[in-house]
């Protein structure tokens, strides 16, 4: 199969870096892109692994080279995707997970039409609260600007391929294995169609000349038979 990117976008908080996460676990047909971001890293995060963290010069002058297929401002950072995490992960064969918001989302839509993608819903308001709250991974006043940007993150579900509910984390997982799988029988998506079903075309028609020739070989001599059988009936009067 043709490798593509999966984009997973969420509202902060919807869960969509732990379902990459553990839908990477274990399998071996994708790669998780790591975004490049001038947000100050996180306590256990690590750079090159959960993300490329550089300054603001470095970000603008890697963006100014065209270094990236797509990126975003959020909560005043830049996040982007460097074409060279796409190229290594394309280039093993896998396809590419992405973490992206919607406005990067937007431009892998319009540049990538073979992109697959996924938003990831939260089950509730108080649940995406608690759940980015529990996180404490940003103070309240970032908490609350993700919160705020999560309305109109919402109103952009209608943009994607699939919207997944996070409730329970497994079945979330399970669900965009699942969607995998169902994408990986996509008519587009199998390079190798084409070429198995002209080849399965030549064998049908050769398949259909073969019982053409036996069952005229078949009818012949049914009819020659059938003429035997009757001279012979006269032969007896
Ligand atoms: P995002 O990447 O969308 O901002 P995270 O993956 O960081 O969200 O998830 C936010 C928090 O919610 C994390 O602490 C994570 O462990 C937790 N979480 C994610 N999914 C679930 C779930 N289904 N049930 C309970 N907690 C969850
Ligand atoms: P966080 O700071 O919580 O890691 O990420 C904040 C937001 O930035 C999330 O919505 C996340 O999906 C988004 N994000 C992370 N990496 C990228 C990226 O490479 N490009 C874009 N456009 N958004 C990203």
């Amino acid at each position: 199969m043709k490798p593509f990117l999966l984009v997973l976008s969420a509202p902060s908080g919807g869960g969509k870096t732990t379902i990459a996460k553990m839908l990477l676990q274990g399998r071996d047909d994708l790669g998780y892109s790591v975004s490049a971001t001038t947000r100050p890293k996180r306590p256990g995060e690590r750079d090159g692994v959960d993300y490329h963290f550089l300054s603001r010069d470095q970000f603008i002058s890697r963006q100014e080279s065209g270094e990236f297929l797509e990126w975003a401002t959020y909560g005043g950072e830049l996040y982007g995707t460097l074409k060279s995490e796409i190229d290594r992960i394309f280039s093993e064969g896998r396809h590419a997970v992405l973490d992206v918001e919607i406005e990067g989302a937007r431009q892998i839509r319009a540049n990538f039409p073979n992109a697959l993608l996924l938003f990831v819903l939260p089950p509730s308001a108080s649940a995406l609260v608690e759940r980015l709250v529990g996180r404490k991974t940003e103070d309240p006043q970032l908490v609350r600007e993700r919160i705020v940007r999560a309305a109109d993150e919402l109103a952009a579900v209608s943009e994607y391929d699939y919207a997944i509910l996070n409730e329970d984390l497994v079945v979330a997982v399970s669900q965009v294995a699942a969607i995998l799988e169902a994408e990986s029988w996509r008519v587009s998506r199998q390079d190798t169609l084409p070429e198995f079903i002209e080849q399965l075309r030549r064998d049908v028609v050769k398949a259909a000349e073969r019982i053409g020739s036996k069952s005229s070989v078949i009818s012949r001599r049914s009819s020659e038979r059938s003429k035997e059988s009757r001279s012979s009936e006269f032969t007896d009067d």
